[in-house]
C-alpha cells in the first residue's frame, strides 16, 4: 500500500488525510542498514490553490539503524512536522495522488549521515573513551628520558 490521497472530483475541496501504511513503499533493501520498524503515519490535509494541489501535515516513521560510533542498532524516530508538498493539479486530477516518492525522499533526508545511538552522542561514548584515552601512554617513558 502506498500513501495516496484520494481525489475523485474535479473541483476539489479540502480533505483531511489520515493514512497509516506499511513502510514497504520506502523501498529500502532488506540488507540495508536502515530498516523501517513501524508503519508510516501521514496526518494532515490536502487542498487546492489555483493550479496546485498541496499537502501539509505531519509524517512519522521509525527506523532501526546502526550507531556510527559503537555499531549497536538503535531505534530512530523520524518525523516531518508541518511538511508541505505541492504538485500541479493537472497531474493528479481525478486520480489518486500518490505521495510515496516525496514522503520517501523527505523521510530519508531526516536520517542523520552520522547516526549516534544517543541522539547527539553515542550512549557508549564513555565506554569507548576508556579505551581511547586510558592505559599506557607510549611516550611517557621517552619524555622522562629527554627531560
Ligand atoms: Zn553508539
Amino acid at each position: 500500500m502506498k500513501p495516496c490521497v484520494r481525489i475523485q472530483t474535479s473541483s476539489f475541496d479540502e480533505v483531511s488525510v489520515q493514512i497509516q501504511c506499511r513502510p514497504s513503499f520506502l523501498e529500502l533493501a532488506d540488507d540495508d542498514e536502515l530498516l523501517p520498524i513501524s508503519d508510516v503515519e501521514v496526518v494532515g490535509k490536502a487542498y487546492c490553490v489555483e493550479k496546485s494541489i498541496i499537502f501539509t501535515g505531519n509524517v512519522r516513521a521509525c527506523f532501526s539503524l546502526p550507531c556510527a560510533v559503537c555499531n549497536q542498532r538503535f531505534d530512530l524516530n523520524v518525523s516531518l512536522t508541518e511538511w508541505t508538498h505541492e504538485e500541479g493539479w493537472q497531474k493528479v486530477q481525478g486520480r489518486e495522488w500518490d505521495l510515496s516518492e516525496p514522503i520517501r525522499e523527505a523521510l530519508l533526508l531526516q536520517v542523520p549521515f552520522y547516526p549516534r545511538c544517543g541522539g547527539e552522542e553515542c550512549c557508549c561514548r564513555e565506554e569507548i573513551d576508556k579505551y581511547l584515552y586510558s592505559g599506557t601512554k607510549p611516550f611517557e617513558a621517552l619524555e622522562k628520558i629527554i627531560t
